[in-house]
């Protein structure tokens, strides 16, 4: 199994040597499992001009997952749209149809002070969201901005979802809920929504495939108000890109800890890049103080969805439970006034917990 490790700017390649060092324990215990290198963003850009050079592309295409870093940063923003770093980004989504991104919002029982919610009501929280991620009304034609019959500008965007893009987001929802709580809610607007009704129906018919799965539907504007009341009442959420762009981050809040929240974008073939939501956080970058936990927890989900490795999986978050157990904490997760490790010493101690 090969994974090609494309650590990127700011703290990306700080955090994704962490990981690294865990696929590199995991290796010495027998997986068959091996990394390589090659640059993305604003370290691509630098070397060869091109956020996604050729030789990179090579390397994804004959590796079994990616693991991403983060991209971006403050000296890259005047470049040209095609020459920044998040096109390095965006542009692996495209060519791999990434179109299923899983973003995971748990709170480690440790670590509920961090939310902005009362602990008892994130306490324990372990929800995932599948967001489809290649449609939608980001990408339905046409679009614009045009003269109305009335000589008026108006713009305007196109909702739009294909029954085969509904069937193959929903399906990875069934069975990422099988793995975990066996239970689905799909967010619409299907009271007002011609596609989103569209949506409701074809979830429907998906799950009568997947009976051993409870399926309920939710309209979204009750999802986000749901989200802060009793964001526990969830297992899996699957939802559109626009609706699941914003109920993502509502989420992942709820946490209060951006340095812990994996993700992963798939594809057809469970093929996959993984990467923290997070992103290259220049203000802290070269000081050795970034939490790396988000990113070995998206190797924890490599493991699963893309090497079906799920021991291995399950190992790597065990280890990191059993760290935050033993109060080591990053700066930014930790109380006021409690001693703090560094990137390094948070590599070593799950490692060691490994
Ligand atoms: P950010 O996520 O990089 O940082 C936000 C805040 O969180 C900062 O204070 C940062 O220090 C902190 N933080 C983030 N990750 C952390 C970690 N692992 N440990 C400790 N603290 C952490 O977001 P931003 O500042 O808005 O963006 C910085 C750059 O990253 C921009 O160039 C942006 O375009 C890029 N970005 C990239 C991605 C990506 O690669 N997927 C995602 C978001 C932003």
């Amino acid at each position: 199994m090969k994974i090609a490790v494309l650590a990127g700017d700011g703290i990306g390649p700080e955090i994704t040597e962490q990981a690294e060092r865990v696929i590199a324990a995991l290796a010495q215990d027998g997986l068959r499992i091996e990394t390589e290198r090659a640059l993305v963003g604003g370290a691509a850009y630098d070397a060869s001009g091109d956020p996604l050079p050729e030789s990179t592309l090579k390397l994804c295409e004959k590796s079994d997952a990616i693991l991403f870093g983060a991209v971006g940063g403050p000296k890259y923003d005047a470049l040209p749209r095609p020459k920044r770093p998040e096109q390095g980004l965006l542009r692996l989504r495209k060519h791999f149809d990434l179109f299923a991104n899983l973003r995971p919002a748990t709170v480690f029982p440790e670590l509920a002070h961090a939310s902005t919610l009362r602990p008892e009501v994130v306490a324990g929280l372990d929800i995932l969201i599948v967001r489809e991620l290649t449609g939608d009304i980001y990408f339905g034609q046409p679009r614009g901005v045009r003269t109305n019959e009335a000589g008026e500008r108006e713009g305007f965007d196109t909702m739009r979802y294909a029954e085969s893009e509904i069937r193959r987001i929903a399906v990875i929802a069934f069975e990422a809920a099988r793995k975990r709580g066996k239970r689905v809610c799909s967010v619409d607007k299907a009271n007002v929504l011609e596609t989103t009704q569209f949506w409701r129906d074809i979830v429907t018919d998906v799950h009568q495939q997947h009976r051993d799965i409870e399926l309920s539907h939710m309209y979204v504007d009750n999802a986000a108000m749901q989200l802060v009341r009793n964001p526990k009442q969830f297992d899996v959420i699957v939802t559109g890109n626009m609706f699941g762009d914003i109920l993502s981050d509502e989420a992942s809040m709820l946490t209060g800890s951006i340095g812990m929240l994996p993700s992963a974008s798939l594809n057809a073939r469970n093929f996959g890049m993984y990467e923290p939501i997070h992103g290259s956080a220049p203000d802290i970058a070269g000081k050795g103080v970034a939490n790396p936990l988000a990113t070995i927890l998206s190797l924890a989900m490599l493991l699963r969805h893309s090497l079906g490795q799920e021991a291995a999986a399950q190992r790597v978050e065990t280890a990191v439970r059993k760290v935050l157990a033993q109060g080591l904490r990053t700066a930014d997760i930790a109380e006021q006034g409690k001693r703090t490790v560094g990137t390094r010493e948070m590599g070593d101690a799950v490692i060691a917990a490994l």
